[in-house]
């Protein structure tokens, strides 16, 4: 990016100079339209979601066989929607300011095979490559009872196929223990910024992992380019994949079925705020787009990114999308928060998400130690950094103009927050410690 350009750039978005700064920054979207005007453009409607959800639904004995973890939920793959009360009380002491409304976790930290929010997309797309290879063959209808494909029959004939991503190191472990279990070759390609552990635990589980001295963008861009010339490999490409996406959202429909058990309600007088960490985009953007589905104009949705790589922030409200990078304002991409290290947003999320995200803000890495260590003494539950990040949302939402904007200033007492806790199940306890410490 030239100088002219970022110099105009700085003009219409005064914003930029907040985030060049590594200030904290809320931005709210401009472009937000209704829900009913918005999905005129969608490029995925809510029977999309629904056929990913009937899959989920199709591999659950089969999951159930292999995770035996997942018995419990007859091999669906889903995470609990907590109260943090005392974790309320914290911030609203630290932060000198009332939290108006319920306060709710959603612990994606603690889905059962992978521990992250990864286990939704990632496990959903390698499901549906096995899926679609095993009918096409006639080896698998519809009908079966999926618990079949653990046999031999089935790995020998997935060992044929391979399956490749790149990734900072939840979406690779998820990928990589599904494959593998699979019986898929599988190969994941890692950032330079990917955690010894998360490597190590693929290589013990038979995967192939490839390290990259350089970030996110060019493990992803190695990875498609070497899966590309070989036409029995299927790439999962997290910059675009559609998949994914659909395998995010279905999170939403089970969210409306947890907050009807709880009594929540979710409606004009009632509005659900949902606070989501963002990388590339895909994991906050597919649930976003699936809560809009059930919730349509009563859910409010926000992405948290690091001060570091606020990426998503830049690219949405510049229109740019992914013809900018962090980079081109200065910053370096380094940060604590794993799978938030991502220079460059996704452009088929930032285009989806234009009339339907309500905002975004940046946090430091400082406050998300900070607040891993308060969630952890308050409440008990341990995250990774990334998974903090949201945490602020009802902060920073409080003290903005959305609320006003948005004739919600009354209603909000009604209101329930999710701050969407991404990941941190499988950190082992040493790293764990070590986070709590720096916090
Ligand atoms: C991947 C990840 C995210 C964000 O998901 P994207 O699809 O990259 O935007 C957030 N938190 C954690 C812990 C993650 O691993």
């Amino acid at each position: 990016m030239s100088k002219i350009e970022l110099q105009s750039l700085l003009e219409s978005h005064p914003i930029i100079h907040q985030l060049m700064a590594l200030e904290e920054a809320f931005w709210l979207n401009s472009n937000i339209q209704s829900f009913q005007t918005g999905m005129e453009k969608a490029p995925l409607l809510l029977n999309d979601v629904l056929d990913a959800e009937a899959r989920l639904k199709r591999f659950a004995p089969y999951i159930a066989v292999v995770f035996p973890e997942t018995q419990e939920t007859h091999g669906i793959i889903e995470s609990p929607l907590v109260e943090i009360p005392k974790m309320k009380e914290k911030l609203e002491q630290d932060f000198a300011q009332p939290i108006l409304g319920g306060l709710r976790l959603k612990c994606d930290s603690h889905l059962p095979i992978s521990g992250s929010i990864k286990a939704r997309g990632g496990i959903y797309e390698v499901l549906k490559t096995a899926e679609d290879l095993a009918l096409k063959q006639n080896m698998l209808s519809l009908n079966d009872d999926y618990s079949i494909l653990d046999s031999e029959k089935f790995r020998s004939f997935f060992s044929h196929y391979s399956i490749a991503v790149g990734s900072t190191g939840n979406l690779g472990l998820s990928i990589g223990i599904m494959s593998a279990k699979l019986g898929f070759n599988v190969t994941v390609h890692m950032s330079a910024d990917a955690k010894q552990w998360k490597k190590d635990l693929l290589r013990s589980k038979n995967v192939k992992v490839i390290e990259y001295a350089s970030d996110y963008s060019k493990a992803v861009e190695e990875g498609r380019r070497q899966a590309e010339v070989d036409p029995s490999c299927h790439f999962v490409d997290d910059e675009n994949s559609r998949d994914l996406f659909l395998g995010y959202a279905v999170a939403a429909l089970r969210l409306q079925k947890q907050l009807a058990e709880a009594n929540i309600k979710v409606d004009e007088d009632h509005p659900l705020f949902v606070y989501l960490p963002c990388g590339v985009g895909g994991g906050p953007g597919g649930v976003a787009f699936g809560l809009k589905l059930m919730f349509k104009d009563n859910v409010h949705c926000f992405f948290a990114e690091p001060t570091h790589s606020p990426c998503m922030m830049l690219g949405m409200m510049t229109g740019l999308h992914d013809r900018i990078a962090v980079q081109d304002i200065g910053l370096d991409n380094k940060t604590a928060a794993d799978g938030l290290a991502v220079g460059r947003p996704s452009g088929f999320v930032g285009k989806v998400m234009e009339p339907f995200l309500s905002g975004s803000f940046t946090v430091s890495d400082n406050k998300m130690y900070k607040l891993l260590k308060d969630l952890a003494d308050t409440e008990g539950i341990y995250l990774e950094p990334s998974a903090l990040a949201g945490m602020i949302g009802p902060v920073k939402l409080e003290k903005s103009d959305y609320l006003p904007k948005a004739h919600l200033s009354d209603k909000i007492k009604n209101g329930t927050h999710i701050v969407w806790a991404t990941g941190g199940g499988m950190v082992p306890k040493e790293e764990m410690e070590k986070y709590y410490r720096i916090g």
